[in-house]
């Protein structure tokens, strides 16, 4: 192993050029290079052996885009819940169903009623999908 010491070539991360890359050491700090000139820029800054580990930004993303996820099932769960408690209708294909009933199906559970298709169709939100169902069958 070679001794570093100011003047000596070392492969550090170059904050410039976004990469790692010769670089010639212009201070030290105890055994360590502490600044560096970049070979390939010029560049002067501080000494850092690899690529910053720059996973924080995305992975913050990912857990945003996750907890929104959660965020929106919760408050469908919540919605579901409170209308649970709430008076609502059973499904029949002869029924009459109009925008923002809650209908209560034999099959798919508790679901919003989201437009009425006229003349016979509904389009209904349940908790795994939304469904097109059939009413005012005479
Ligand atoms: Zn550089």
């Amino acid at each position: 192993m070679t001794k570093i010491a100011v003047g000596s070539d070392v492969e550090a991360y170059c904050t410039k050029c976004r990469m790692v890359l010769a670089h010639s050491v212009i201070a030290m700090q105890g055994a360590k290079p502490r600044r560096v000139r970049c070979n390939t820029c010029s560049g002067e800054h501080n000494y850092r052996a690899t690529k910053p580990v720059a996973k924080a930004p995305p992975k913050k993303a990912e857990k945003a885009a996750k907890s929104t996820t959660k965020k929106t099932r919760q408050s469908w769960e919540e919605v579901m819940q409170e209308a649970s408690a709430r008076p609502h209708k059973k499904y029949s294909m002869s029924g009459s169903f109009g925008e923002g009933d809650w209908i209560e199906h034999a099959t798919f559970g508790l679901g919003c009623v989201q437009s009425f298709i006229p003349p016979n169709k509904i389009t209904v939100r349940f908790a795994d999908s939304v469904r097109m169902l059939v009413c005012n069958r005479t």
